[in-house]
C-alpha cells in the first residue's frame, strides 16, 4: 500500500507548481502512473491513427513536388512506427521514469516525423508546428522541466524547420509569433493544471489518512473491547436487548455466543425489577459504579458488581457495563462475617455479635419497649470437663445452648459469650416479667442432667437478670448490673435466678475491699488459728482441737470469721488462707508433740471454694508433711456446699485420697443443708457434727431434740462418730450425754483460743483435770 501524504501544508515549486519535496513530488507521481500511461497510450494511438491517415492521402492524393513524396512518406511510418514501439514499450513500463522516457524517445521520433512532412512541403506541416507542442505539453502528465524543456525545443526545432521552406517568409514572424503565445499559455495550462492536480491529491490523501486512522483506531478499540478480561456488555436502553459483548462474556455466561445475542439483559437478572434501580440510578447520576446483581447463568446464579454507563451505539441509546463477578468473594465474606458473630462450637452468636445486637436494641427502642438480659453461669463444666474429657464439655455446651434456645423461644436473642456463660437477651413490653419466667424455665430445666457416652452429666445454672428501663439503659451498665445480679445468683448457693439490685453495687465494693484487707492481713502475717477443744462426753478427756481461722488486727483485737467470711468463699484468697492456717496448726502441732503432749486430733475447715482445686487432697497432704506432722493427725470438716454445683466423685475422690493417709473426716453442720442423708451414703465420713441450731434449744425444742437423737442413732447404726456443736450449758451436755453422743465442743468447755493457751492447757491436762471436767455436767 502506498504511504499518505499528512494533510498539512504541503509547499509547491514557484514555476512547475509541483511538489518542492521530491519524495512526495515522487509519490504524487507513482500515484498517477497508470493514469499517465493511459494518456500516453490514448496519444500513441491517436499518432498512429493520423499518420496512417496521412500516409494513406499520400498515397491517395501525392504531393506538391512528387519527388519529395518518399520524403513525406518515411516522416508518416516514422510517426506511426514510433507510436505502435511506443504502444508496445509502454506495456513494460514500471515507473513514472520509464515512462518519461518513452515520452521523451517518442517525442524525437515525431519532431523528426513533422521535420520530413515540412521539408516535404507538405501543407499539412504548418498545422503540425503548431499541434505537436500542444499535443506535447497537454497530452502527458511528466515532469514541468521535462515538459517545458520538450515544448521549447520542439518548438524551436519545428520552427528552424518551417523557416526553411519555400514562401515561408511572409508568415516567419507571425508563426514565430504564434508559437512563443502557444508556448507560454500551454506552460501556464500546464502550471495550473499541476496545482490543481496536487492539490487534489493532497486533499484525497488526507482525507484517505483520516479515514485509515479511524479504521485503526476502531480496530485498536475492539481489540481492546475484546481483551479486557472483565466482561463488557452494550445493550440496548429501550429494550435490554445485547447488543455487544467481548470474550470474557461469553466465558462468564457460558452459553453459545447466539444464545447471548438473542436475550434481553434483564432476562438473566434473578430479580427482573433491579433493572428499573438501575435505569433510575443511572437517570439521576449518570452512571453507576457498584450496582449490586444477581444474574442466571448456564452454570447457575452469580453474584455480581456492575458499573454501567450511557453510550451510542450505531445512531441508538445503549448502555455500557463491566461486571465483576463477587459470588465467591461473597461467600467468603459471608463465611468470614458468620464465623466473626457466632461461636463455632454451638453456632449460637458470639459475644460480639451479641453486643451489636444489643447495643441497637437499646438506642432503637420505644419509650414502652424493655430489653432483659440474662446472664446464665454454669457450673459443672469444668468438672465435665476435667473427668470426662473435652468431648464431654463440648457436649453439655451444646446440649445447654440446645436447651436455652428451646426454652428462650422464637423471640428472645440466645449469646453464648464464651467458656460457660451464655446471655439471653429478649425486647417486649414486660421484658423483664417474661425474663422471669424463662429464667425460672431454664433454672428447673437444666436440673435434668443429660447422657453423654453411657455418663450422666449434670450442671447448675446461675443467671443473673437486669432490665432497661427498671434497672439501667446504657449497654454498660445494664451488663455490669446483669453481672452483678449473676454475682449475688453464685453467691447464694447457685441453681437459681436472682434479679439485679441497687445494693448489690456495694456488697460487691465491700467484697473487693475485703479482698484487699485480707491480702494485707496475709502479708503482715495477721491470720493465725484459734483451737477449740473437744471434749468426751463420757470420760470428760481432752479429745482434740478444731483449728477456727483468727484475724489478729492489733494485739487486743481479734475478728472471727463471721468478718471475713467472704473471703473464705472466694476460689483464690480460700485456698491462701487454707494455707496459712494448715502452716500454722501444723508448726503449732509439731511443737506440741516435740514438747511431749498429746494434743488429740486436730480439725482443719476446708471451705467449699477450695473443692475447685483438682489436687486439693495432693496439696493437704503435701503440707501436713512439709509441716512434719503425720497426716493422721488431723480431721478435715466439711459442709454440704462443697457439693453445690459441683460433681460428686470428684468431692469423694478428694476425700477418699485423704482418708488413705489416716486423715479423718467430720461432716460439719449437719442437718442445716439439703439431702445429707444421700451425702452420707455417698462420701467416707467419720464423724457427724451436730449443728448449734440444733443443741441450742435441745432441752426445750422437742422438734431439736428429736432430731439430735435421731443423728445419734444415725451415726451410732453408720458407725460413725458424733460431736454436738456449741455446748454451752452443763444441762445441754448431760442431755447430749444421755443420748450417747461421745464428743462435744462449746463454750461450757472451752472458748477458742490461741496457740499459746493450748500449750498451757495441755501442760494443765490429766486425769484429775478430765474428772473434775466431768464432774462439771455429771
Ligand atoms: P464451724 O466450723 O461450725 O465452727 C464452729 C463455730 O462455732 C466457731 O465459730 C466457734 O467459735 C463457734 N462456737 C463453738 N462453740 C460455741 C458455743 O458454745 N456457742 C457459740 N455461740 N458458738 C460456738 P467461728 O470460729 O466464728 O467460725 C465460724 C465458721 O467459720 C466456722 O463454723 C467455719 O465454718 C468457718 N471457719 C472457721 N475457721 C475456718 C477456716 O480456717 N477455714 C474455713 N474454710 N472455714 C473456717
Ligand atoms: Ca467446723
Ligand atoms: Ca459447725
Amino acid at each position: 500500500m502506498m504511504p499518505l501524504v499528512d494533510s498539512g501544508a504541503v509547499p509547491l515549486t514557484f514555476w512547475g507548481r509541483e511538489f518542492e519535496d521530491s519524495a512526495t513530488e515522487t509519490l504524487f507521481r507513482e500515484s498517477r502512473f497508470d493514469e499517465t500511461r493511459l494518456q500516453l497510450r490514448h496519444l500513441f494511438r491517436a499518432v498512429a491513427v493520423l499518420s496512417l491517415m496521412v500516409l494513406v492521402m499520400l498515397a491517395a492524393f501525392g504531393m506538391a513536388v512528387p519527388q519529395l513524396k518518399p520524403v513525406g512518406a518515411a516522416g508518416g511510418v516514422i510517426a506511426f512506427c514510433s507510436s505502435l514501439g511506443g504502444l508496445w514499450i509502454l506495456g513494460r513500463a514500471r515507473t513514472p521514469r520509464n515512462l518519461e522516457t518513452i515520452f521523451v524517445i517518442w517525442q524525437w521520433c515525431a519532431v523528426l516525423a513533422v521535420i520530413l512532412l515540412i521539408y516535404a512541403h507538405d501543407g499539412r506541416a504548418l498545422f503540425l508546428v503548431f499541434l505537436l507542442p500542444t499535443a506535447l505539453y497537454l497530452s502527458a502528465q511528466i515532469s514541468f522541466q521535462l515538459c517545458l524543456g520538450g515544448g521549447i525545443s520542439v518548438s524551436l526545432v519545428l520552427l528552424y524547420a518551417y523557416q526553411g521552406l519555400p514562401g515561408s517568409d511572409t508568415w516567419q514572424w507571425g508563426v514565430a509569433l504564434t508559437v512563443l503565445l502557444l508556448n507560454v499559455s500551454l506552460a501556464f495550462c500546464v502550471v495550473r493544471t499541476n496545482r490543481l492536480q496536487r492539490l487534489q491529491w493532497v486533499s484525497a490523501q488526507a482525507e484517505r489518512l483520516a479515514r485509515q486512522r479511524q479504521r485503526e483506531s476502531e480496530g485498536q478499540l475492539q481489540a481492546v473491547f475484546q481483551a479486557v478480561p472483565l466482561p463488557l456488555v452494550v445493550t440496548r436502553r429501550e429494550d435490554g436487548r445485547i447488543m455487544k459483548f467481548n470474550e470474557a462474556t461469553l466465558r462468564f455466561y457460558g452459553g453459545p455466543e447466539s444464545e447471548l445475542r438473542s436475550l434481553k439483559a434483564y432476562e438473566i437478572y434473578v430479580n427482573p425489577e433491579r433493572r428499573a434501580l438501575l435505569d433510575s440510578q443511572i437517570e439521576s447520576q449518570g452512571h453507576v459504579t457498584d450496582f449490586q446483581l444477581s444474574l442466571r447463568i448456564r452454570e447457575g446464579t452469580r453474584n455480581v458488581i456492575l458499573a454501567a454507563a450511557p453510550v451510542e451505539l450505531a445512531g441508538e441509546p445503549c448502555l455500557v457495563s463491566a461486571l465483576v463477578d463477587v459470588t465467591e468473594r461473597t461467600a467468603v465474606e459471608q463465611q468470614v462475617r458468620y464465623a466473626a458473630h457466632h461461636d463455632a462450637l454451638t453456632g449460637l452468636p458470639n459475644r460480639a455479635a451479641f453486643q451489636e445486637h444489643l447495643q441497637a436494641a437499646l438506642s432503637g427502642r420505644s419509650a414502652r419497649q424493655g430489653v432483659c438480659l440474662l446472664l446464665v453461669d454454669l457450673d459443672g463444666l469444668k468438672d465435665a470437663n476435667d473427668s470426662l474429657g473435652h468431648d464431654a464439655g463440648d457436649a453439655v455446651l451444646c446440649e445447654i445452648a440446645r436447651r436455652l434456645v428451646r426454652l428462650a423461644g422464637a423471640g428472645p436473642m440466645v449469646a453464648r459469650l464464651g467458656g460457660d456463660e451464655f446471655v439471653i437477651m429478649l425486647e417486649a413490653s414486660d421484658a423483664l416479667r417474661q425474663g422471669q419466667r424463662i429464667a425460672h424455665a431454664i433454672v428447673s430445666d437444666l436440673r435434668r442432667p443429660f447422657a453423654h457416652a453411657r455418663h450422666h452429666l449434670s450442671t447448675r445454672v446461675s443467671i443473673g437478670i437486669a432490665s432497661c428501663p427498671e434497672h439501667d439503659c446504657s449497654y454498660r451498665e445494664l451488663m455490669k448490673a446483669a453481672d452483678l445480679a449473676l454475682y449475688a445468683a453464685k453467691q447464694q448457693g447457685r441453681n437459681r435466678y436472682v434479679v439485679y439490685a441497687p445494693d448489690m453495687r456495694q456488697v460487691v465494693q465491700a467484697r473487693l475491699n475485703l479482698l484487699r484487707a485480707m491480702a494485707e492481713a496475709l502479708e503482715r502475717d495477721e491470720i493465725e488459728p484459734f483451737y477449740q477443744p473437744k471434749i468426751s462426753l463420757t470420760t470428760g478427756q481432752l479429745e482434740g482441737f478444731e483449728a477456727l481461722a483468727r484475724w489478729r488486727r492489733s494485739p487486743t483485737s481479734v475478728l472471727g470469721p463471721a468478718s471475713f467470711e467472704m473471703a473464705l468463699s472466694d476460689p483464690e484468697m480460700s485456698v491462701l488462707l487454707s494455707e496459712r492456717i494448715i502452716a500454722r496448726v501444723t508448726r503449732d502441732v509439731s511443737g506440741w508433740i516435740k514438747a511431749g503432749y498429746d494434743c488429740g486430733r486436730i480439725a482443719i475447715n476446708l471451705s467449699a471454694a477450695q473443692f475447685s482445686q483438682r489436687d486439693l487432697a495432693a496439696n493437704l497432704l503435701g503440707q501436713f508433711r512439709a509441716g512434719g506432722v503425720d497426716p493422721s493427725c488431723f480431721d478435715v470438716e466439711i459442709t454440704e456446699t462443697v457439693f453445690l454445683g459441683r460433681d460428686i466423685g470428684q468431692v469423694r475422690a478428694t476425700l477418699h485420697a485423704l482418708r488413705m493417709m489416716g486423715v479423718g473426716v467430720s461432716f460439719d453442720d449437719f442437718g442445716t443443708g439439703y439431702a445429707a442423708l444421700v451425702h452420707l451414703k455417698q462420701l467416707p465420713i467419720d464423724v457427724i457434727k451436730i449443728d448449734r441450731g440444733f443443741v441450742k434449744d435441745i432441752e426445750r425444742d422437742p422438734f431439736d431434740t428429736a432430731i439430735v437423737r435421731a443423728v445419734i442413732d444415725l451415726g451410732r447404726e453408720l458407725k460413725m462418730g458424733v460431736v454436738a456443736e456449741g455446748v454451752e450449758t452443763a444441762g445441754q451436755a448431760r442431755f447430749l450425754e444421755d443420748c450417747g453422743c461421745e464428743v462435744a465442743q462449746g463454750f461450757l468447755f472451752y472458748r477458742p483460743m490461741p496457740a499459746s493457751d493450748v500449750a498451757a492447757l495441755l501442760e494443765r491436762e490429766s486425769e484429775t483435770v478430765a474428772l473434775s471436767r466431768r464432774a462439771l455436767f455429771a
